[in-house]
C-alpha cells in the first residue's frame, strides 16, 4: 500500500484496534501492567519482547500519540514528554554531558533561550548563540570537538525567522553533528524537518498539536539517519551503558536515539506525558491538517491587512513579499507558514499595551498556536526574565506584538484588530 497523505495520517496513524477493541483510543489510566510470569517481565526490561511495565517508560495511550506524531514526521520513534521544554532537555540530555557545547540560533522561544544560556551552563553544558542570517562560516566556526548539537526552530517564536536548513544542515553534516529542529510553529503538516536534514525533530504539543489549548505537552521525534557506530563525537552511544546492564545503544541501529532516550532520560528524569493529556493531543491531532491550513489561510489575511494599516510599523509574516523571510519560506513552507505573525503599532511600548486593551474577541493570553487567536506582548510577559540585551539579541522590540492567528472567521479576526488600532 503506498504512503498515506499526511491529513489521513493525522486521523489514522498510530492506534490500529485489534478485533472488538475500541475504535477511539482509550485512556490507559494505570500506572502499572500484570503479567504472569517474573521471565515475562524480565524480557521487557530486557528490550526482548515489546510490552508495557510501568508509566514512567511507556503507556498505551501516550504510544498512540507518539505513533502518530512520529509516522507524520518520518520518523523511526517518538517520546512523548510532560512539555515542550522537558522534550527540549531530554534530547540535549541524551547527548550532552558537563563539558560539552551546543551551537544553537539565538533566535528561539523565550524559555528555551534560558535552559541554554542559563540552567544548562549551571550543569557545564555551554551554549554558542549564532544569529540566523550568519554565514555559513560564521556558523562552522563555533563548532568544536565538545560541540554535541546544532539547535534551531524551522520557524522562530516569536520573531517569525525561516530557517535555512540547507545552511544550517550543511554545517551539521560537515562536522558529523547533530541537528535538532524545534519543528512546534509550523508541525509535520507544513514541513517535515527529517526530509531537510534535520537528525531529531521537537515539539511543544502544546501548541497546534493539540490545538485546543487543553493538554500540556512535548514530543521527540528520532529521524534514524545518524550513523552513531561510525561516529566518534558520541562515545556514550558506542560503550555499554553501566545503568542498563551493558546495553550500546549504537547496535541498535537507526533507534539508538529514541531507545537511549526512554529507557536512560526518561527512567531517570520521569518527565513523560501523562494518559490524559495524550489522549486530548491525539484527538486533537486528528482535525491538524484541516486547522493548519484555516491557520494560514487567516494569517495571511491578516498579514496583509496589518501590512496596509497606517497605525502599523511593520509586520513580519513570510506570506508577505515585502518580508525578508519570503523566498525561505517559499522553498521550505510551501504549503503555508502558519498563524503566527509579529507586528510593531507605532509609538512604541505603551501603544502596543493600549491597543491590546480595546482588543475584544482576541484575548491577551501566555500562549500561541491554538484555534483562537489571541496576542502578547513578548517585551513585557513571556521573556519577562530576560534582560534589554537579551531581548535585542533575539530580536524582540519593544513594541513587538506577537499574534497567533486563530481559525475564526478570518473577517472577524481583522475587524477586531481594525477596530482596536483605530481607537489608538
Ligand atoms: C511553547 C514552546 C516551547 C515550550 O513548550 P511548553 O510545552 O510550553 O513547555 C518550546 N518551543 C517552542 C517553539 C514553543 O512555542
Amino acid at each position: 500500500m503506498s504512503e498515506k497523505k499526511i491529513d489521513t495520517l493525522c486521523i489514522q496513524a498510530g492506534y490500529e484496534p485489534k478485533n472488538g477493541e475500541p475504535r477511539v483510543v482509550p485512556i490507559v489510566q494505570s500506572t502499572t501492567y500484570a503479567y504472569d510470569t517474573a521471565s515475562n517481565l524480565a524480557d521487557l526490561f530486557d528490550l526482548k519482547a515489546d510490552g508495557y511495565f510501568y508509566t514512567r517508560l511507556a503507556n498505551p495511550t501516550v504510544s498512540a500519540f507518539e505513533n502518530k506524531l512520529c509516522a507524520l514526521d518520518g520518523g523511526v520513534g517518538a517520546i512523548a514528554c510532560a512539555s515542550g521544554m522537558s522534550a527540549t532537555l531530554l534530547a540535549i540530555l541524551n547527548v550532552c554531558n558537563a563539558g560539552d557545547n551546543i551551537v544553537s540560533t539565538r533566535s528561539i522561544y523565550g524559555g528555551t533561550y534560558n535552559l541554554f544560556s542559563i540552567t544548562l551552563k549551571k550543569y557545564g553544558i555551554e551554549c554558542r548563540f549564532f544569529d540566523p542570517d550568519d554565514s555559513f562560516e560564521t556558523i562552522d566556526a563555533l563548532v568544536d570537538e565538545h560541540t554535541k548539537v546544532i539547535f534551531a526552530e524551522t520557524l522562530a517564536n516569536p520573531t517569525i525567522v525561516v530557517l535555512d536548513f540547507d545552511k544550517i544542515a550543511s554545517v551539521a553534516k560537515k562536522h558529523g553533528v547533530l541537528f535538532m529542529v524545534d519543528n512546534t510553529l509550523v508541525t509535520p503538516v507544513l514541513c517535515r524537518p527529517i526530509e531537510l536534514g534535520a537528525n531529531i525533530v521537537l515539539y511543544s504539543s502544546s501548541k497546534y498539536l493539540d490545538g485546543h489549548a487543553v493538554a500540556l505537552g512535548g514530543c521527540i521525534v528520532d529521524g534514524g539517519n545518524f550513523d552513531y557506530a561510525a561516529s566518534s563525537r558520541y562515545p556514550e552511544f558506542n560503550t555499554p551503558d553501566e545503568s542498563y546492564h551493558g546495553l550500546v545503544y549504537s547496535s541498535l541501529g537507526k533507534t539508538a536515539f529514541a531507545v537511549k532516550c526512554r529507557v536512560q532520560m526518561m527512567r531517570d528524569l520521569g518527565a513523560i506525558m501523562s494518559p490524559q493529556n495524550a489522549f486530548l493531543t491525539n484527538l486533537g491531532m486528528e482535525t491538524l491538517a484541516l486547522r493548519m491550513a484555516r491557520h494560514c489561510e487567516n494569517a495571511a489575511k491578516v498579514a496583509r491587512f496589518l501590512s496596509e494599516n497606517d497605525k502599523v510599523e511593520w509586520v513580519k509574516h513570510p506570506s508577505l513579499e515585502s518580508d525578508k523571510y519570503f523566498s525561505l519560506a517559499q522553498k521550505y513552507l510551501p504549503n503555508g507558514m502558519g498563524g503566527m505573525m509579529s507586528f510593531g503599532v507605532k509609538g512604541g511600548s505603551e501603544k502596543a499595551a493600549e491597543f491590546m486593551e480595546k482588543l475584544k474577541m482576541i484575548k491577551i493570553v501566555t500562549h500561541v498556536a491554538d484555534a483562537r487567536s489571541c496576542v502578547l506582548h513578548p517585551a513585557s510577559t513571556t521573556p519577562r526574565q530576560l534582560s534589554k540585551e537579551d531581548l535585542d539579541a533575539i530580536g524582540i522590540a519593544d513594541n513587538l506584538i506577537r499574534l497567533s492567528v486563530g481559525i475564526e472567521n478570518a473577517d472577524d479576526i481583522i475587524e477586531d484588530i481594525s477596530n482596536a488600532l483605530a481607537q489608538i
